[in-house]
């Protein structure tokens, strides 16, 4: 889910656009996140294109900074860091990127204390580098923060903050612990942090479709966890073609999932299967369908020739075909074929 959101209640002037990559990260239960800023139906909100604006994020040499719920059992925020030093040892160092850790566990009583002071240090660090003002800030912050993790939801999504030169990137996790289950072989919140993580990289190079950020975030996934043998390449991969397949009755393709801002809602809905399974599978094609077959060379070739000459002309050059439509047809031969010679092909990519 990318959405710009245009913080209710503030006056005109200093209308403040944060843009958020929200992920719908599923576990094998379906859940689902919960959009940060769906519930805001003022009349001074307005949504547009994740790109309207876009500054590309730089490289940074720092670690990002984390800003931790007092209270919050520390392993959660030590597995979302393990995900993203993952990704960014992968990926490069770019941001500036702050990271916001939440959570609660069932059976502890809120502590409304250690909550005012997590939201009073995030406003103190939003206003000090915006206009922004504290008091526009703090109901703000109670309702993307503190009234989530009271509802018990699960949430990790990007956000992009526009305010600033440089922009920055918040990385929020909410409730993490609510996707851990006891028997995967990686825990998930590293998961979530690898995931995050590779927006902010795909943040530092420029536009590209919704299909090719969510389905790059959920390939590197498995293919980070496969790299050193954690969990093999096809744990996880067959479920996500199996929920892709699900929905071929619609007739709808990653070819109806380039904006996810501008589609209507009958493809909207669809945005899971989509973007996130059927783009993880697209990414897998475009790697395999590249000079190399290498995912390695997916970061230091095609990234940087998006860079360089926008995603369309890139993608044709890079799998040598004549424009976006050939791929699309391409890869809709490539989802048809059966499953054993789909994961034959994931299984063959080079790293
Ligand atoms: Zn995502």
């Amino acid at each position: 889910m990318i959405r710009i959101d245009r913080h209710s209640g503030l006056a005109a002037a200093i209308v403040v656009a944060t843009m958020l990559i929200g992920c719908a990260e599923r576990q094998n239960n379906e859940s689902e996140r919960a959009a940060g800023f769906e519930s805001h139906d003022e009349p001074d909100e307005q949504h547009g294109s994740l790109w309207d604006g876009y500054v590309p994020f730089i490289p940074v040499d720092d670690e990002p900074s984390y800003h931790v719920l007092e209270g919050y059992d520390p392993t959660w925020q030590n597995l979302i860091r393990q995900g993203v030093e993952e990704a960014r040892a992968y990926w490069g160092s770019y941001g500036p990127v702050h990271i916001w850790v939440l959570g609660r566990a069932d059976d502890a009583a809120p502590d409304h204390e250690a909550e005012q002071a997590f939201i009073d240090g995030y406003c103190d660090w939003r206003t000090a580098t915006t206009e922004r003002t504290i008091d526009e800030c703090l109901p703000h912050a109670r309702r993307q923060f503190i009234e989530v993790l009271e509802r018990d939801e699960p949430e990790a999504y990007l956000s992009v903050v526009r305010e600033t030169d440089p922009h920055m990137a918040e990385l929020v996790f909410i409730n993490v612990q609510d996707w851990f289950r006891e028997d995967e072989p990686v825990p998930d919140p590293i998961l979530r942090g690898m995931h995050e993580y590779t927006h902010v990289f795909q943040q530092s190079i420029g536009p590209m479709p919704t299909w090719m950020m969510e389905g790059g975030a959920v390939f590197i996934e498995s293919w980070l966890t496969a790299l050193d043998g954690r969990r093999p390449i096809d744990a996880s991969m067959p479920y996500i073609m199996e929920r892709a397949q699900r929905i071929a009755h619609t007739g709808l393709t990653i070819a109806d999932m380039e904006d996810v801002d501008t589609v209507s809602d009958d493809v909207k809905r669809y945005h899971l299967e989509l973007a996130y399974d059927s783009g993880a599978w697209a990414t897998v094609f475009l790697i395999d369908r590249s000079p190399t077959r290498s995912v390695s060379a997916m970061r230091d070739e095609f990234y940087p020739l998006i860079k360089a000459i926008g995603w369309e002309a890139a993608l044709a050059q890079y799998v040598d075909m004549k424009d976006t439509p050939e791929f699309y047809d391409v890869f809709e031969d490539f989802m048809a074929r059966p499953l054993d010679e789909q994961v034959a092909v994931l299984k063959s990519l080079q790293p």
